[in-house]
């Protein structure tokens, strides 16, 4: 009995259909998963009929990307209401910003005489939400560079030449937009943010859980986060960040495994805040 509560799909940066996401669960002995893509929902419908033929219990979720210190931010929500009007136009806002932000990119691109076309990077994201990684894999593809490392380290990075913001969004806005939709908003992969002094604040504003235990997450780190979440009265999630083969990351699917005890707690809590509204 073990899950992984983040899982990206095709829909948004990774390499496999949902379906076949969920087949791979299944193979690894996983029994739950949450399908988390960037800003959308588009692969949950596919996963949850994949998972019920093969008796694997689909968690809706979702990753959005958030700014604030000067610093990304990755609020995960569990559990939203996907057909909930106000949060499908949000999201719905910030995938029209990120097409635009395809260009801006190669735009900056371009003038580090690196030129790729953008309608590339679309249709290998098959017209659905684009993002860093299939810039990457076109410099790849068109020779500017070996590897996705080489690709972020060179250009797009956070700190990088041909880096530009997403749809600009408080991590304190995704928490009140997931909780308002129903939804569970977890702070996602807090090490790579390296801001935990933002953590009370976003408490504050309704946050449910830190994402302990993260596939890079080293073990002093998981301990820290786990006297944080003791500290704030908040759950403890985890997951692989998995993107699928050929996405520039080594993990396989059941690599990284949390106990269902923990969903357990998820599922309470959710059922204690809907309740109570
Ligand atoms: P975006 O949503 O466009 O900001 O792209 C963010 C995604 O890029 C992350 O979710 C990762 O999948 C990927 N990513 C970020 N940094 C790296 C890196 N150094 N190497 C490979 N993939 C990365
Ligand atoms: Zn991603
Ligand atoms: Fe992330
Ligand atoms: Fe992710």
């Amino acid at each position: 009995m073990s899950a992984d509560l983040h899982i990206h799909t095709n829909c948004s940066d990774g390499t496999q259909s949902p379906e076949d996401v969920v087949s791979l669960a299944k193979e690894a002995g996983l029994t739950t998963i949450a399908i988390t893509d960037h800003d959308t929902f588009d692969g949950i419908a596919a996963a949850q009929k994949k998972g019920q033929e093969l008796g694997i219990e689909i968690i809706p979720g979702i990753e959005l990307t958030t700014e604030d210190c000067d610093k990304e931010i990755h609020i995960l929500g569990y559990f939203i209401d996907v057909n909930n009007p106000e949060f499908l136009a949000a999201i719905e806002k910030i995938q029209k910003a990120r097409e635009e932000r395809i260009y801006k990119i190669c735009d900056k691109l371009k003038d580090l005489g690196v030129e790729i076309d953008p309608q590339k990077v679309f249709a290998l994201a098959g017209h659905r939400v684009a993002g860093r990684p299939h810039v990457a894999r076109v410099l790849i593809a068109e020779g500017f560079v070996e590897t996705f490392s080489e690709a972020f380290k060179k250009y797009l990075d956070f700190y990088g030449p041909a880096y530009v913001s997403h749809y600009k969004l408080l991590p304190k806005e995704a928490i009140n937009l997931i909780s308002a939709a129903g939804g569970l908003a977890v702070f996602g992969h807090p090490a790579v943010s390296n801001c935990d002094q933002l953590i009370p604040d976003l408490v504050e504003a309704g946050l449910a859980g830190i994402e302990v235990y993260y596939i890079r997450h080293r073990d002093y780190q998981v301990k820290h986060y786990l006297d944080l979440v003791q500290k704030h009265g908040l759950l403890a999630t985890g997951g692989s960040d998995y993107h699928g083969i050929e996405s520039g990351r080594e993990v396989k699917l059941g690599d990284h495994r949390i106990p269902n005890e923990l969903v357990e707690k998820l599922k309470h809590e959710h059922a204690r805040r809907n309740q109570s509204k």
